[in-house]
């Protein structure tokens, strides 16, 4: 695992050879994090790879197998829920749908008996952070919009002024567009409430968007953390690379002298793979937008020929898939640079060394 930036011992939240069992099976396997104060961080991984399981533990719905969580020098790993005052859970689904706005705004604060008059200037200052009408104070949940509910939940959560504000895919019932809108909105809400905000999603795009840092979860343990760009441009691993969109991996080695070659790709003489050494081998990545059209006098560092197997349009880009002797390549284009070629034909595509990253394989 690899940090993306380099951790101090002033995390907020830090966690410690983190376990989980259920049964014989193990769903967390033994996960270390450090989480700073003020950050937006993204739990990203696939359904089953173990993100619910951590954020319950981490609020205190579920006990630890071993290891242990820290809140700045307290261990809290053995604090009852309701006496973590830094932590809530943001469950958009939780409202209850019978009350008024008001009324669930101040339910964290009833129950811990803040007096009607304090109640009620919070929730209207909430209701102001939140960007809704104050005049909704008195709406009834079952009259709200999708978007207004979830709103009304985000005010829920931060009635308490918790420190820390965690999600588990609170967007993932919502439709796109609205999808698109709160995803700016809690983004522009972190920014506005400076507070930890702890996210899981198995939606990279909503991660990439939203995010300061990301953590990419693989069955129980995490596989990279790092800031948004470094994960998506320098993955440790293919499942990383793979999980961060679309990409073209091909295998390289280097003989003992140091020779770069491969069976798909035509090399360059002379091209150089940064981490790959004399006797080595691993995956050469290039994202599609990199991947060009060869033609006239420009030469590549890696070439390889094929056959336009399918173009597809994405709104602004285009995507083509070119069928090769390594499988398919994919490669995008802006749509005013569109190819002018036909499905079937023979095309030639090129990248630079400069545009790759190498992914070391274990020898
Ligand atoms: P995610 O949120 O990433 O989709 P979960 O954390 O919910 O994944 O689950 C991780 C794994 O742990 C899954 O294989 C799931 O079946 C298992 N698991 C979760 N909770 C329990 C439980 N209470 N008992 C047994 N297995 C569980
Ligand atoms: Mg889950």
């Amino acid at each position: 695992m690899r940090q993306g930036k380099s951790m101090d011992s002033s995390a907020l939240l830090r966690l410690r050879g983190v376990v989980k069992k259920f049964g014989d099976f193990t769903a967390l396997k033994g996960v270390d994090l450090d989480i700073v104060e003020g950050e937006f961080f993204t739990i990203v991984g696939p359904s089953g790879s173990g993100k619910s399981t951590l954020i319950r533990l981490l609020v205190g719905m579920d006990e630890l197998t071993e290891g242990s969580i820290w809140l700045r020098d307290g261990r809290i790993d053995e604090t009852p829920a309701n006496l973590r005052p830094t932590c809530m859970v943001f469950q958009s689904l939780a409202l209850f749908p019978h009350m008024t706005v008001g009324q669930n705004i101040e339910f964290p604060l009833k129950l811990r008996k803040e007096a009607p008059a304090a109640r009620r200037a919070r929730a209207e200052e909430l209701l102001d952070l939140l960007r809704l009408p104050r005049s909704y104070y008195d709406k009834r949940i079952s009259q709200c919009s999708g978007g207004e509910r979830q709103r009304v939940a985000l005010a829920r959560a931060l009635a308490f002024d918790p420190e820390i504000l965690f999600f588990d895919e609170p967007l993932s019932a919502l439709d796109y567009r609205l999808r698109k809108t709160l995803e700016k909105e809690l983004k522009d809400l972190h920014a506005r409430t400076g507070k930890t905000f702890v996210y899981i999603t198995h939606s990279l795009e909503e991660a990439m968007v939203m995010s300061d840092r990301i953590a990419i979860m693989k069955e129980g343990h995490f596989e990279q953390i790092a800031v948004a760009d470094e994960i998506y441009s320098a993955p440790v691993s293919r499942f990383v690379a793979e999980f961060m969109g679309e990409v073209n991996l091909f295998g390289l080695r280097a003989d003992d002298a140091g020779l770069i070659t491969s069976d798909i790709l035509k090399i360059r003489a002379g091209v150089a793979v940064d981490n790959l050494d004399p006797g080595g081998h691993g995956l050469l990545m290039v994202r599609p937008e990199y991947v060009r059209f060869a033609g006239g006098e420009r030469a590549f560092d890696f070439t390889l020929t094929g056959t336009l197997h399918g173009e597809y349009a994405l709104g602004s880009r285009i995507q083509y898939e070119i069928e090769t002797t390594g499988g398919m390549v994919t490669v995008e284009k802006l749509r005013e640079d569109r190819l002018n070629a036909s499905e079937g034909e023979q095309v030639t595509i090129g990248f630079d060394s400069a545009v790759t990253h190498f992914i070391r394989e274990a020898t």
